[in-house]
């Protein structure tokens, strides 16, 4: 390890385990707040209105109407809604749409973010905004958003479905995976990424067996709250790129086209990026680590192909000239030919052999 580097820690605190989510109260109490928003999804009503029983005189109400990207017109609505009832904090409980709208309001109003993450998609640990507007998703890194508390309780994500359960844990898998090879890629994020791997791959082949079971939801969320650090302190490269904009420009499922991808954008990366390499095949116990991805999303059940997720074959030319567009930090060079194969191979679902 003779290479310099930067690290730099973000200030989050973190309350784990199961039941955790008891302490809740206090820990509004800590963070010197008295009148939280709860912020969920329509979906995710239910546990929202848990949350303001929970509360009691230190919620001021609740917003339910998050969803998928943060649509600014949503954003503006949850914004007004926290200025009219004057509260002093939000508390988002679910995945990374909740966390998403909670960090919208932060951005504008400076106010602090209780998160209670439901899923394993990482927001949470991340200082990184996105808003949706006309179709176009604009994102952004800002320290004010990131959630001064975060309450992992697996006992919440019980009730994740098995399929996206898997998905949004290799989403998770990808952040670690993409750090180990990242432009700002230090010894502290690296360690705790290729840790990140190993917790995941682990416990959701558990979460397959037995979803109930408290120690394999503990051990991939784990798993997921590493990937998040992964993905808050280091930047990304070509899989998170392409998932971007295959997500954004063809409305393909933000998880599930993580799983497909991953594997053949570690495939493209695997000559150029040897160490990240051994680590992530360490982790998975295996010797290549492209193979052994594919293989653990085939072995759970997960989709591996993009024509599964409902793209067309006619959309991959296209796909392929946006991701190109502007250029980007990838430890191997990206080319239009090189990201048109990559591409096809996804589409077809064909197991990588690097
Ligand atoms: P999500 O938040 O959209 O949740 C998907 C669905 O599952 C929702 O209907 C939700 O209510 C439901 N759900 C969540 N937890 C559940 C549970 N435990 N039981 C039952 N249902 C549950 O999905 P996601 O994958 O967590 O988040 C994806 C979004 O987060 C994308 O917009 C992505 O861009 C964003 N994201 C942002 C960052 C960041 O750092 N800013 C990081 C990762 C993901």
């Amino acid at each position: 390890m003779s290479l310099p580097f930067v690290y730099e820690a973000l200030p989050s605190r973190v309350v784990f385990g199961a039941g955790s989510l008891q302490k809740l109260p206090e820990e509004i109490d800590k963070l010197g707040a008295s009148r939280a928003l709860v912020l969920c999804t329509p979906e995710q009503r239910a546990i929202g209105a848990d949350i303001v029983v929970m509360l009691g005189a230190r919620s001021a109400g609740v917003f339910d109407g998050a969803v998928m990207h943060v649509p600014v017109a949503v954003a503006e609505e949850a914004r007004d809604k926290a200025r009219r009832l004057h509260v002093d904090c939000c508390v988002a409980i679910g995945g990374g749409s909740t966390t998403g709208l909670a960090k919208a309001i932060a951005l504008t109003s400076g106010l602090p973010i209780l998160a209670i993450p439901t899923t394993y998609a990482g927001s949470e640990m991340t200082p990184i905004w996105g808003l949706t507007e006309d179709g176009v998703k604009k994102t952004g890194r800002d320290v004010r958003v990131l959630p001064k508390t975060v309450i992992y309780d697996p006992v919440l994500t019980t009730s994740l479905p098995v399929a996206l359960s898997v998905t949004s844990g290799i989403n998770a898998i990808a952040h670690c995976v993409e750090a180990l090879y990242s432009r700002d890629a230090n010894p502290i994020i690296s360690l705790i990424a290729e840790e990140g791997i190993r917790a995941l791959a682990a416990g959701l082949p558990e979460v397959v067996k037995q979803p109930g079971n408290l120690d394999a939801r503990s051990r991939a969320l784990y798993g997921a709250w590493l990937g998040g650090v992964s993905l808050g302190a280091v930047g990304m490269a070509l899989h998170h790129k392409l998932c971007h904009t295959l997500g954004g420009t063809f409305n393909l499922p933000h998880a599930e086209t993580h799983t497909v991808v991953l594997p053949h954008a570690v495939a493209y990366n695997a000559t150029a990026a040897p160490e990240a390499m051994r680590r992530i095949a360490r982790a998975l116990g295996a010797h290549s680590a492209s193979e052994a991805l594919y293989d653990l999303a085939a072995s759970l059940g997960a989709p591996v192909s993009l024509q599964s997720l409902g793209m067309r074959r006619e959309q991959l030319d296209q796909a392929a000239d946006l991701a190109v567009q502007n250029p980007y930090y990838n430890p191997r060079q990206v080319t239009r030919e090189g990201v048109r194969m990559l591409l096809e191979n996804a589409f077809t679902g064909t197991r990588p052999t690097v």
